[in-house]
């Protein structure tokens, strides 16, 4: 058996200081915000390299903040990935705003910076790349784009918790704001819901501040409408514990994602899925397109492959006790709730062909040599086995 994920296994290593945390803010009984979500925003100000982290109740609350702080409302346009989660297009529709789709890079999976050029109008009031599966979006390339045009670039940063680009620099720190989710299958999970946004404005952070917390300063005055977005202490405790393990659990997974690469290679099964299929190879790899001269280049939150018998593949692993996820299957464009949107309507074949090729592995820190083993086995073990020709 090899899960997709096992979160028990994380919590065995590190179940004698999680309880001690989890009594001690039951002792306090300070459950909202307070000082354990002070501390850790401390925490995490120093671990991304920004200015300013607010703890917040989810990653998905962490975007609506961020696009509430920079006033997106009614018929503002916002330029977003159309291979992503839901939650990336979802808060721009909830403040009225209209999601702008455009493709994706084959290689990174990541926003394709020449497509955001051609969706820019004078509607456009933001850019929110995501760093998807944990790989940076190509920043530069989206950062020339603001410092021509002035319109702000919010980081969906919910994979990527500690991603460097090729420059050196934290995702969620080069953009006005990042957003973080801490979700528990993302590189650094609580035990429930929260999320962060972080920026280096001292005024955005000011607002989003308020924004968490319905838009309240002093109390019961409200200068602005926010909502209840708050991250509560049981969730901060247990993150405070997790956070210092963070690097050590980004290198297990880039240890596991090197093994996986290095396993297909010897089984005959692949090439670098930046060569794209040929006739030889049948499973692609992740191409990492950042600089692998920097540390945490790629954190592995997915290791994704592709394979043109997705599906047949999917359900052969799964027989034999191998946990696989599809992130994901119908790309935002698509999702029966955007067919009213404009930009619903054009054509996005990059992020068409990999929502029917795309299958995330096991990859999680945990994970044994053995077990990565079985894996790849089993997916050669799939190729031979004959079956009608597509
Ligand atoms: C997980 C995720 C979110 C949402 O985070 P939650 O904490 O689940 O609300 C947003 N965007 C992306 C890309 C994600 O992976």
């Amino acid at each position: 058996m090899v899960p997709l994920l096992d979160l028990k296994a994380q919590y065995e290593q590190l179940k004698q200081p999680i309880n001690e945390a989890l009594l001690r803010v039951a002792a306090s009984q300070a459950c909202i915000l307070g000082p354990e979500v002070e501390q850790l925003e401390r925490e995490l100000a120093e671990y991304l390299h920004v200015r300013h982290a607010i703890g917040v109740s989810s990653g998905t609350d962490a975007l609506l903040i961020a696009l509430m702080a920079l006033g997106i409302g009614a018929g503002d346009e916002v330029i977003v990935p159309t291979f992503s989660f839901f939650a990336t297009a979802g808060c721009v529709s909830r403040l009225g705003g209209l999601p702008v789709f455009v493709d994706v890079d084959p290689n990174s999976f990541n926003i394709n910076p020449q497509a955001v050029r051609g969706a820019i109008t004078s509607r456009t009031k933001a850019i929110l790349p995501v760093h998807l599966f944990g790989q940076a979006a190509d920043m530069k390339a989206l950062m020339d784009i603001h410092n021509e045009t002035g319109i702000p670039i919010v980081e969906d940063a919910a994979q990527a918790i500690g991603t460097q680009t090729s420059d050196g620099a934290r995702v969620g720190s080069i953009g006005m704001i990042g957003c973080f989710s801490f979700y528990p299958t993302k590189n650094l999970g609580a035990m429930g819901d929260g999320g962060l946004v972080t920026t280096n404005d001292d005024k955005l952070a000011e607002r989003m501040m308020r924004l968490r917390n319905h838009g309240m300063e002093p109390r019961y005055y409200h200068s602005m409408v926010g909502g209840n977005f708050r991250l509560d202490a049981i969730q901060a405790a247990v993150l405070r514990v997790k956070l210092p393990q963070l690097p050590a659990w980004h290198q297990a997974r880039r240890r596991n994602a090197d093994t996986y690469n290095k396993l297909f290679v010897e089984h005959g099964l692949s090439t670098d899925m930046s060569r794209g299929f040929d006739s030889d190879n049948t499973v692609l790899t992740p191409a990492v397109v950042t600089d692998r001269s920097v540390g945490d280049y790629h954190i592995f939150n997915q290791y994704t492959i592709q394979s043109r018998n997705r599906d047949t593949l999917r359900t052969f692993l799964h027989k034999n006790g191998i946990g696989t996820e599809i992130y994901y299957p119908v790309p935002l464009h698509r999702q029966e709730c955007f067919t009213n949107l404009k930009s619903s309507h054009s054509s996005f074949p990059i992020a068409d062909s990999l929502c029917s090729t795309v299958l995330s592995l096991p990859i999680y820190p945990e994970l044994a040599a053995h077990q990565i083993e079985n894996v790849v086995e089993t997916v050669a073990e799939f190729e031979r086995t004959p079956r009608p020709a597509l």
